[in-house]
């Protein structure tokens, strides 16, 4: 099979680099990055750590609207699939790049594979619900990571494209967990230090279109983080840098250590190590989950609710009253209990596609 795999953003690069490397073994790959993510520690980095194959073209789409992006975005996939002529596209989750990828492919008549398939928030304000909506309900094969995913490719009217593979996050979590030891993680803080990671400490991200849009949320966030018994560290990414650096001078605490964006592997250490996990991105949620950390996300939707039982993820709103309440719950772990499957997604995600594309008409 010749497949074209567009990717765009960081844990897109995460979920490829297991599938990838799977694929060539058997198939021709094109890999076409969209240029969404572009910063070296947002990007090339994930390449070199993880030895993802380069791309094939490199679009060098990023920023302005959504519109903007999107469209720019179609109209450069369009002419890689005219070229290329693939069997497959195979996009992952839910950014614009994964939904420009797939219109262009689908009025093309090229066959689609969507992995992470079904992923819910039932919040149209989110805008990355927009993009999963629209990319299932357009690809031919719809790969769920969890039967909740599942479940909502039924409710939809899609079960007939749909399985459930696992999650090639998890799989990646396997893999790459114990590559690097704490002690080896350097932190790039926003004021020039490099740092150490403290021995005890919490590990905080936050860079949702949800908790962005103004200084109150942050602030309150950095409120709940400040009282904690450690201090935290926040690796900000480059959507929240500025307001991050700004707001945290007005706090005047050194209580969060602010850093530069981390590799991935370095990012699996501090999910490891950490005393708990305080997050907005569904990536990080999953992580906790993986690494039995108890994890707080700050979101009023639940984006995987395999996470959300015996307190292991709990909802909190930016207020920092209701962080530290929820922070203060304790979890129970039932390590018989693995709704994300056995760590072969990756392999599973190939045969599916082989399948399908055997007993195509
Ligand atoms: N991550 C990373 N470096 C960081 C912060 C996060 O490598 O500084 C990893 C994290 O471990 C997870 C992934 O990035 O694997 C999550 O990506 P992101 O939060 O950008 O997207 P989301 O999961 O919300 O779609």
């Amino acid at each position: 099979m010749r497949i074209v795999t567009v990717v765009g953003a960081r844990p897109q690069f995460i979920k490829a680099a297991v599938v990838s490397h799977k694929i060539r073994k058997k198939h021709t790959e094109i890999l076409v990055h969209t240029g969404q993510h572009f910063d070296r520690n947002m990007s090339e980095q994930f390449f070199e750590e993880l030895n993802i194959p380069a791309p094939d073209y490199n679009l060098g789409i990023s920023g302005g609207t959504h519109a903007q992006m999107t469209g720019k975005m179609m109209i450069a996939a369009e002419e890689v699939l005219m070229k290329e002529k693939p069997d497959w596209l195979l996009v992952y989750g839910d950014t614009n790049s994964t939904l420009a990828a797939a219109l262009a492919a689908a009025k093309l008549h090229i066959p689609i594979c969507h992995v992470e398939a079904g992923c819910r928030t039932h919040s149209m304000t989110n805008p990355e619900e927009i993009n999963r909506i629209c990319t299932d309900h357009v690809s031919s094969l719809l790969l769920a990571s969890t039967q909740s995913g599942m479940d909502s490719l039924i409710s939809e009217g899609l079960a007939d494209r749909g399985k459930t593979v696992g999650d090639p996050m998890y799989d990646a979590f396997s893999e790459y967990r114990s590559y690097k030891k704490i002690s080896e993680v350097r932190l790039d803080m926003l004021d020039g230090r490099k740092i150490n990671v403290p021995p005890e400490f919490y590990y905080l991200t936050c860079h949702r279109e949800e908790n962005t849009g103004d200084d109150r949320d942050l602030l309150e966030i950095f409120k709940a983080m400040e009282q904690l018994d450690a201090p935290t560290v926040y690796p900000v990414h480059p959507r929240n840098k500025a307001r991050a650096g700004r707001l945290l001078e007005q706090t005047g605490t050194e209580k969060i250590l602010l850093a530069e964006p981390v590799g991935y592997l370095d990012s699996l250490c501090l999910v490891s190590n950490a005393k708990k996990i305080v997050t907005d991105s569904g990536g990080l949620q999953r992580e906790a989950f993986f690494a039995e950390k108890k994890c707080v996300t700050i979101l009023d939707f639940v984006c995987w609710p395999e996470t959300m039982v015996s307190g292991r993820n709990e909802l909190a709103k930016p207020r920092s009253a209701d962080i530290l309440e929820k922070l203060s719950h304790e979890q129970t772990v039932d390590p018989d209990y693995k709704p994300f499957g056995d760590g072969n997604s990756a392999e599973k995600i190939i045969k599916e596609m082989e399948e399908y594309y055997d007993n195509r008409n």
